[in-house]
């Protein structure tokens, strides 16, 4: 017998990141037939820190797959400050996260997952792939910062820039790195990740600075912390961070196409995540308010109203940030900043 694959679904989800698997996890069990497009033929991997905050955990993350850290240095220039936060930050591996939300809806009856297929056209009605055209009632555009379903929509986009570097060195303390009169409100950082592999990395806006100063700078991080750099290990992606709504009609937005990732710090897994849980919610109740997507909102809303100020002050911006540092060691302002 020839298996001849549904072609109907009352939703298709177009990409299988956080965003969109947290999205078919939180429909699962539901009456709805959902098909998730991930053009990847492995779920999880992409170049990114995997830090995840208090933001994060709600959506029941194992401890098993990531690594704990509560002590946190504050590098400005060659000042530390050392803050131990409230709750902890921890940090997976794209893979483990991808495949532990993909575990969550594997073999849920109505939900079909096909990997390795890229979706090339969004129709009113459909999305046409390299493995056929699939009909949609309702459309989740969860397709990351280059999103065809938001170009769909003729939504603009704004990017920033990070990129990523795994050393095979044991560390136990995270460093935030912090140089504005180099870096403007860049930063570079370096955190534990798995057993003894740290992740380094940095977070800009090419808008305020290029890429050849921030490389400069991070030669001279990693260096300071002892680590070997070689270019070509290097990886990076952009972020959207514009925000202009998640629903348009019978096509949703989530994640990164959603331009949800925070401008300040670049997190952008808990908006993912928070994101694509609200609009599940609201695709099953249209009456539902998404008041968590509204709470994540104001908290991005929050902290870039921080970046605004520092950027509307350039010469004050060393005090700002030592201020900020300093700040930090409050519980008070670890729950204003979301930490
Ligand atoms: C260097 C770097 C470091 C970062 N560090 C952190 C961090 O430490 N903590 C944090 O919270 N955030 C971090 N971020 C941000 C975080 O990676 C993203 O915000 C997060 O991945 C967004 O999830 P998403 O599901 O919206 O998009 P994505 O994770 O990008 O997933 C989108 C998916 O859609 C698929 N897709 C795209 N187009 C198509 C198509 N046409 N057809 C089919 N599939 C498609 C993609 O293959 C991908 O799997 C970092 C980002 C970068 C670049």
């Amino acid at each position: 017998m020839i298996h001849v694959m549904q072609d109907h679904f009352d939703v298709i989800i177009v990409g299988a990141g956080p965003a969109g698997l947290q999205c078919a996890r939180t429909l699962k069990g539901s009456s709805l037939s959902v098909l998730i497009v991930e053009r990847k033929n492995i779920v999880g991997p992409k170049p990114c820190g995997g830090g995840l905050t208090f933001q994060d955990e709600s959506f029941g993350i194992p401890d098993s797959i990531t690594r704990p850290a509560f002590t946190h240095v504050i590098r400005i220039g060659k000042h530390d400050t050392v803050v131990t936060l409230k709750h902890r930050l921890r940090s997976v591996t794209r893979l483990g996260l991808g495949q532990f939300l993909l575990k969550e809806i594997a073999g849920a009856p109505n939900i079909t997952v096909l990997t390795d297929t890229k979706v090339t056209e969004i129709r009113k009605d459909g999305v046409v792939t390299s493995k056929g055209t699939f009909f949609f009632k309702t459309l989740v555009g969860a397709d990351g910062t280059d999103s065809l379903v938001r170009r769909y929509l003729k939504l603009p986009k704004k990017i920033t820039l990070g990129f990523t570097f795994d050393v095979p060195v044991k560390t136990d303390k995270v460093v935030w790195y912090f140089n504005p009169p180099r870096l403007k409100t860049a930063y570079l950082w370096s955190f534990p990740k798995q057993e003894n592999v740290t992740n380094v990395g940095g977070y800009y806006d090419p808008d305020e600075i290029p890429f050849e100063k921030v490389l400069e700078e991070f030669k001279a991080f990693m260096a300071a912390e002892g680590f070997a750099f070689t270019m070509s290990q290097l990886k990076g992606a952009p972020l959207g961070i514009l925000y202009k709504g998640v629903e348009f009609g019978n096509i949703y937005l989530a994640g990164e196409a959603a331009g949800m990732t925070e401008a300040l710090t670049g997190e952008g897994i808990a908006f993912a995540l928070t994101s694509g849980r609200e609009v599940a919610k609201h695709i099953l109740d249209p009456a539902y308010a998404m008041p968590d997507l509204k709470r994540i909102l104001a908290l991005k809303k929050r902290r870039e109203g921080m970046l605004a100020r520092a950027r509307r002050h350039p010469r004050m911006q060393p005090t700002i940030f030592r201020w900020g540092a300093r700040m930090m060691k409050s519980p008070k302002f670890q729950a204003f900043f979301g930490t």
